[in-house]
């Protein structure tokens, strides 16, 4: 085996160095060991006199970090299994699909993931893994566990106080097992025993678990499936709603423009997760372009539709109104798996955000909104060398984010494997729903 060379320089035509300005004309990138040292116009930019230096020229494509997904579920199947059916599955089960998921998503460009579910201590053993050589995953920053009360969303995964006496010794805990955010269901959700359109913690247990958290200089996000959770939520000073679903305790769509307000005034970021609702969308007119669907099924697409509209206007309210909006993608859960994150980003695309912001929405964005900005996120000396190459300009066509040719991962690039099992991971559009 050859040396490895002291320093890298990744040059191609175009580079989005993540900060959200447009693409810029013949760049290059010198990395030397896991960080980039250098970035600049391609002339200008060489390794020290002496040293050895591999050149991998890109042509015509484009350098850019890699993404940052927010919001992941790698215990999940992404093949339409509810959480209470994934929740039954050993842990040991579960840490092995935890493994596929990570690998598919640093494969499909993913460079850094925050996990928003697992069970137990399943996804610290698969970073112990990772970071073992035993397997590839992205980046990870963790939860340990979700936070939920008793019979509330994401229960099953392991972590259910009562009171603010117990929700600080779950932050205290979770951060002792090697946390690095605090998840807190703030709602039910589609948890069997869950009520979705109800807030689940009180307000003085979300304050005990967003004040321990603070205290340790963990961020918390919460997942809100209705109104008055992300009310109660932004009032505990969560850092990031999650879903952000205005809905009232009878069901009904109601965009409160004052919580909104709110949102916006405490600099909370929001993850829409539209995707995810999409994908069951696009599973049941896949189904329709295969077999048909019964009346019942066309009226529950009709009402999924219907449904998805609404959070796509109220997603662009939200944007209008200078929300702080960030690709998280929640794959694999439900139907959306993971491997598949520019489905999310296209789908803030058409809740009216610029392609450019969206790319900034997937990279400096969602890493600013991780706290993980000093490390990833954009292409600037002294962060990790994550960096994708694209055949393409995302800043002009979101849908260029598929076209993913090399995966950087800090300075290392990542074997991807055959074309065969690269498409594998893609999940296709039905015929009816083209870009
Ligand atoms: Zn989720």
């Amino acid at each position: 085996m050859e040396p490895e060379s002291d320093f890298k320089i990744l040059r191609a035509k175009r580079l989005i160095d993540g900060n959200g300005g447009p693409s810029l004309n013949n760049q290059s990138v010198l990395i030397k060991d896991s960080e980039i040292v250098a970035v600049g116009d391609t002339q200008d930019i060489k390794a020290p006199d002496g040293s050895s230096v591999e050149v991998l020229d890109f042509g015509d494509k484009t350098i850019m970090p890699g993404m940052v997904d927010a919001h992941t579920h790698h215990v999940g199947f992404g093949a339409g299994r509810v959480g209470d059916e994934v929740a039954s599955y050993p842990d040991e089960v579960l840490t092995i699909q935890a493994a596929k998921n990570a690998r598919r998503a640093l494969l499909s460009g993913v460079t850094t993931i925050r996990e928003n579910g697992p069970k137990n201590v399943t996804s610290l053993r698969l970073r112990d893994a990772i970071n073992e050589g035993l397997t590839i995953g992205p980046r990870m920053h963790l939860c340990g566990r979700p936070v939920s009360i008793i019979g509330g969303h994401m229960g099953y995964f392991g972590t259910t106080p009562t009171g603010p006496n117990q929700c600080r010794e779950a932050v205290r805990q979770l951060i002792k097992e090697g946390a690095d955010y605090i998840k807190i269901t703030a709602t039910g959700g589609s948890t069997q025993t869950s009520l979705p359109l109800r807030p689940s913690f009180n307000l003085d247990e979300l304050r005990s678990i967003t004040d321990e958290a603070q205290k340790f200089g963990k961020l918390t996000a919460a997942h809100c499936s209705s109104t008055q959770g992300i009310a109660n939520s932004l009032d505990a000073g969560v850092d990031m709603i999650i879903h952000c679903i205005f809905q009232e305790p009878d069901g009904s769509n109601n965009f409160r423009e004052d919580i909104a307000e709110q949102i916006v005034a405490q600099q909370a970021y929001v993850n829409p997760t539209l995707h995810v609702f999409r994908s069951s969308i696009w599973k049941l007119m896949l189904k329709h372009e295969d077999q048909g669907l019964s009346t019942a099924e066309q009226i529950e697409l009709d009402e999924m539709r219907r449904g998805f509209d609404e959070r796509l206007e109220h997603c662009a309210r939200l944007l209008k109104m200078g929300a702080k909006v960030i690709t998280g993608s929640d794959s694999s859960w439900g139907n959306y798996l993971l491997g598949n994150t520019p489905y999310e980003t296209e789908c803030l695309v058409m809740a009216g955000m610029s392609d450019s912001n969206a790319v900034h929405s997937v990279t400096n964005d969602s890493a600013k909104s991780l706290n993980m900005d000093d490390l990833v996120g954009s292409i600037e000396p002294g962060k990790q060398a994550d960096i994708i190459v694209i055949d393409g300009d995302p800043t002009k066509k979101i849908t260029t984010l598929w076209n993913v040719s090399e995966v950087f991962l800090g300075g290392d690039k990542i074997e991807r494997g055959s074309d065969e099992s690269l498409s594998a991971v893609r999940q296709h559009r039905p015929v009816a729903d083209p870009e």
